[in-house]
């Protein structure tokens, strides 16, 4: 394992916030203490957000890190890791911020613990910039549960952006010893599945989106459940399409928290479902961003997926500077891309 601080460029190649969750997770994991500059350089609003703030704040929780910079709007922040205790931890985001995203920093990471750890998350739990929680279950989790990892989410209330105020608990027993995952192909489609999940909107919207799926767009009506999620305390108006094939379950969203017509969000969600359909690639471009850190940390794989999106870009890159070994990309047939990620 190298040694040394490491310095970080917010603002490098997707320059958001994902490469300082990606350096708090390896931070923890190799005990590295870093230090970035410019954060989130590329967005509108750079610095840390609450959500940034929550994870900065609960991977220092965790591992008993001095950090420099951990306030919102910071541009810098300096991480010095201790060692990580597994365990049962709260965090809140304290707005409608991602309460998955945290998640996701703090799981790769005690993962490597070999212990069990338990969390429970307040915050948002659908935002359209971040991994909703039924990807987070039913695609994220999926993958890492082939790699002998056994998680189980428990929800309390769903938090839909804008107004947020989820609460959900997970509870995570890593296998003795992790396995690589390979993932080359998707083999035969098992199902394909809608849900429509609205709350406080007129409920003609979610059955006029059910009619424009069905009738324009071919979905099987028996597929497509609408769901009023009551125990949202703010409104909802979310799709969600499943596509479960046997070695890999695929799930896109379309977010409507600004008001287009249910017809619009439908052609949206299925722009992104024809694109991943027709890849071929068992690996969608998002799920393959957050696969890097879990199979980076554990025993490493591969698995094609669709052309690298920049924050897939960006976190290789992110991972090769604090670990000794390098993820590999290579272009394969009709644009997808085969990823290698060598072993811990
Ligand atoms: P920013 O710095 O851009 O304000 P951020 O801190 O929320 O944003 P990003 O760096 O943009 O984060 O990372 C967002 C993460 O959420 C990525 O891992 C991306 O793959 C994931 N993501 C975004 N939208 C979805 C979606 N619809 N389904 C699954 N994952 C998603």
């Amino acid at each position: 394992m190298m040694s040394g601080e490491i310095i970080l460029d917010g603002s490098r190649g997707e320059g958001g916030g994902q490469i300082l969750r990606s350096s708090l997770a390896l931070s923890m994991a190799t005990g590295r203490p870093f230090r970035i500059h410019r954060i989130r350089a590329g967005r509108k609003k750079p610095g840390l957000m609450r959500q940034h703030l929550t994870c900065v704040k609960a991977a220092a929780r965790v591992c008993s890190a001095r950090v420099e910079g951990d306030e919102l709007g910071s541009l810098a922040l300096t991480f010095r890791p201790g060692p990580m205790i597994p365990g049962r931890y709260s965090f809140s985001v304290g707005s409608a911020g991602s309460s998955t995203l945290v998640f996701q920093t703090l799981m790769p990471a005690l993962l490597t613990t070999g212990s069990a750890f338990e969390m429970t998350l307040e915050g948002g739990t659908h935002n359209p910039a971040a991994p909703p929680l039924d990807f987070l279950d039913r695609v994220y989790l999926a993958a890492l549960r082939r790699m002998g990892v056994s998680a189980a989410i428990s929800v309390e209330r769903r938090g839909f952006f804008p107004n947020g105020g989820g609460k959900w608990t997970v509870a995570v027993s890593p296998s003795n010893a992790l396995v690589p995952l390979h993932l080359p192909e998707r083999g035969r489609m098992l199902s394909q599945k809608a849900k429509v999940l609205w709350n406080r909107i007129p409920p003609q919207e979610p059955e006029r989106a059910r009619a424009h799926l069905s009738g324009s767009l071919g979905w099987d009506p028996a597929d497509i459940e609408t769901e009023e999620a009551v125990d949202s305390p703010g409104p909802a108006n979310v799709i969600l399409a499943e596509l479960r094939y046997e070695h890999i379950t695929e799930m896109v969203t379309a977010f409507n928290p600004f008001g287009a017509t249910p017809e619009a969000l439908c052609e949206g969600l299925m722009a992104d479902v024809r694109r991943y359909r027709e890849s071929g690639a068992p690996v969608g471009w998002r799920l393959a961003d957050q696969l890097l850190l879990p199979m980076a940390l554990g025993a490493g794989g591969s698995f094609r997926t669709m052309p690298l999106s920049n924050h897939t870009r960006t976190n290789i890159e992110t991972i090769g500077l604090f670990l000794e070994r390098r993820i590999e990309a290579r272009e394969a047939d009709g644009g997808s891309v085969d990823i290698t990620v060598p072993a811990g």
